[in-house]
């Protein structure tokens, strides 16, 4: 870490402590003398995520990212509920420490925040994930949230408001991926 104020390369370290899962030291410039602070975070080693045919492929943030949009788009959420999202998934997995992981695991830690989130983009997001084969399933998966709902506080949706249109996109939706 250079100098911030004349770029000098070597400094010598005044004190240093453990914050959060990185560390935080106190430089001072060996050049010029200023003070300044360097952050050093653990890098997490690489994660793989493990396919339905078994194929590896790199962790990849952004199309984690671009999948819970999809779900959520046009949805009555808070700016920053998706990415904020994302990341909660993205430190659990490599909290977890383990350097591969199935995609069905990451599949359902979305499915669980979303259920607590917004229904029609839990629906979403779980008709392209489960791959619903019918409207059947779905409807059964809908009919779940139902028993679930009862005796509990809702979610930003509630189930009654999940047009009949949405249900047919997303049937409609199927009926084109399955061709
Ligand atoms: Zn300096």
């Amino acid at each position: 870490m250079n100098c911030p104020y004349c770029g000098y390369y070597d400094s010598k370290v005044t004190d240093s402590r453990g914050v959060n899962d990185g560390i935080r030291r106190r430089r001072q410039c060996l050049n010029c003398g200023s003070r300044f602070t360097t952050y050093e975070q653990l890098q997490p080693a690489s994660l793989f995520v493990i396919k339905k045919d078994e194929r590896r492929e790199e962790f990849n943030r952004n199309k984690l990212l671009t999948g819970i949009h999809k779900a959520c788009e046009k949805r009555p959420l808070p700016t920053g509920t998706v990415d904020k999202l994302a990341d909660d998934i993205e430190a659990e997995l490599y909290h977890q420490g383990k350097a591969e992981i199935p995609s069905t695991l990451i599949g359902d830690m979305v499915m669980e925040r979303l259920k607590n989130l917004d229904y029609i983009a839990y629906i979403r997001f779980a008709s392209v994930y489960r791959e619903f084969t019918d409207i059947t399933a779905l409807k059964r998966e809908i009919d779940t949230l139902v028993t679930d709902e009862v005796g509990e506080s809702s979610p930003t949706a509630q189930l009654s408001l999940i047009p009949a249109e949405e249900l047919e996109v997303v049937a409609k939706r199927h009926q084109r991926s399955r061709k």
